[in-house]
């Protein structure tokens, strides 16, 4: 994500950085090197000006010059006037308070509005709602039974109505919400490949009918600077109340997120990094000013950890390992632990300061994998107590799993050493260091 620009904004960084006091010509060299940055990974020129302006104004001031850390108060001043711009440090949340509360997608058609409508249902399906999505979605044609079919695989039911008609299927829509108590009512609309009129007049028809609570329009990040556009469009015609801005996962360039909120006024209000049912994301512009200028995502890792692991069991297990009572099962349970947690990469790149390309995050998959496997070929027995595995028993659990004998005596060198780390953290009072910790 945003790899160009991340590396084209560092480059300037380590320029200033070392020089000990800067200069006048080194500040404005350094903003015209961020300038261009921004420019190559499709900002918005308008924005871009903003940011130049603002960044300027500051960075020449006396704080920056005088200061005794010049480099790291210019990229706070860059990472400030970033943030600013892609709408301060809130986030923005999805208006529901209404009963029935109708969420109104609009996009392009391939922007992932269809996905998104699922991908929202699915989240207020198990907050414990009760969601409706309706398919009004007539233009392209395997929409409808895409929505259904979606609807099937998350259990949230899907209106159609005569599958023909878009703004009839949205009145109908409205009585059969109201009738079967839905409290969230999630309208996939028809996309075009570009804004046309009959388009947008369907649109404001639907919304007229609907008076919607959000009208949000879901926008590919893939696209950039056309992508802004149309969101301009859409937003001068509709009044939108936000954006989903979606496939972030991919190697996008930035400009999309960069831009669209200055452009528009109007807020990003979740984000799509992938393309399973739960790859949808609250939004917060501080955590992708960290990511875009290389300081990594601390605080969205964070919220996964805790989401994900269970704290009290994993106070406990902290506990019992410090009392040196770790087996082979608790080895593999850490594991699924760092599974659930996400792909390694999807981890390391939330992180700042490890150096990406020299970790070898694909190896240390597989080698999980294969950790996994090998652990579940053992008896009980052998779990809680790895020092009776003798050849044979090596042998046949190679079989088992698929792996060779270097591949075992690899995974007990690794569990030694870290039953061995863990005595050391119980002598070096390490209680605190390990709680929460999965691994
Ligand atoms: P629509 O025409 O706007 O309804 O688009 P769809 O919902 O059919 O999505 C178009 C394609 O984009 C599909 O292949 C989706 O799986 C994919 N997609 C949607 N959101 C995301 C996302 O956040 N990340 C990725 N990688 N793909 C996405």
């Amino acid at each position: 994500m945003f790899e160009s620009l991340q590396k084209k904004l560092s480059g300037v960084f380590k320029n200033l950085s070392g020089k000990g006091k800067l200069t006048e010509k080194n500040i404005k060299d350094a903003v015209r090197e961020v300038k261009l940055a921004l420019l190559e990974a499709d900002v918005h020129y308008k924005v871009v000006k903003e940011f130049v302006e603002k960044v300027k104004e500051e960075a020449l001031g006396e704080k920056v010059l005088e200061s005794l850390t010049p480099d790291q108060e210019f990229i706070r001043i860059v990472r400030d006037s970033l943030i600013e711009i892609m709408g301060g440090n809130k986030n923005n949340k999805i208006n529901i308070s209404k009963n029935p509360a109708f969420i109104m997608l609009t996009g392009l058609q391939g922007s992932g509005k269809t996905t998104t409508a699922a991908k929202l249902a699915n989240k207020y399906k198990k907050k414990g709602r009760n969601p409706l999505l309706v398919a009004a979605d007539t233009y392209r044609p395997a929409a409808i039974d895409q929505l259904i079919q979606l609807g099937q695989d998350i259990g949230v039911p899907v209106f159609s109505g005569d599958k023909k008609d878009a703004v009839k299927i949205t009145e109908d829509s409205k009585k059969y919400a109201q009738r079967n108590l839905h409290d969230i009512v999630i309208i996939d609309t028809a996309g075009r490949l570009h804004i046309d009129e009959i388009m947008m007049k369907e649109l404001e028809e639907i919304k007229n009918i609907l008076e919607p609570e959000e009208i949000l329009m879901v926008v590919d990040a893939m696209v950039g600077q056309d992508a802004v556009n149309s969101a301009k469009e859409f937003n001068d015609k509709l009044d939108l109340t936000g954006f989903i801005i979606t496939k972030l996962d991919g190697d996008s360039r930035g400009g999309v997120i960069i831009s669209i909120q200055y452009i528009t006024n109007k807020p990003v209000k979740l984000v799509g990094v992938g393309e399973k049912i739960d790859d949808l994301e609250e939004f917060y512009p501080e955590r992708y000013v960290g990511r875009i200028l290389g300081m990594g995502d601390v605080l969205s890792f964070i919220e996964k950890v805790e989401k994900e692991v269970d704290k009290e069991k994993a106070e406990e297990d902290a506990e019992r390992f410090l009392e040196g009572k770790f087996d082979l099962e608790d080895f593999l349970d850490q594991i699924r632990q760092i599974k659930s947690l996400g792909s390694l990469s999807g981890l390391i790149e939330m992180l700042p300061n490890v150096p990406k390309d020299q970790v070898d995050i694909i190896k240390g998959e597989e080698e999980l994998k294969k950790y996994e496997a090998i652990i579940n070929s053992m008896t009980p027995k052998e779990r809680k107590n790895p020092k009776i595995l003798s050849y044979s028993r090596k042998q046949r659990i190679a079989k088992g799993s698929g792996t060779t004998i270097q591949d075992i005596n690899r995974l007990l060198k690794n569990y030694d050493q870290l039953k061995k780390t863990m005595k050391q953290m119980k002598k070096l009072k390490g209680r605190k260091l390990m709680r929460n910790f999965p691994f």
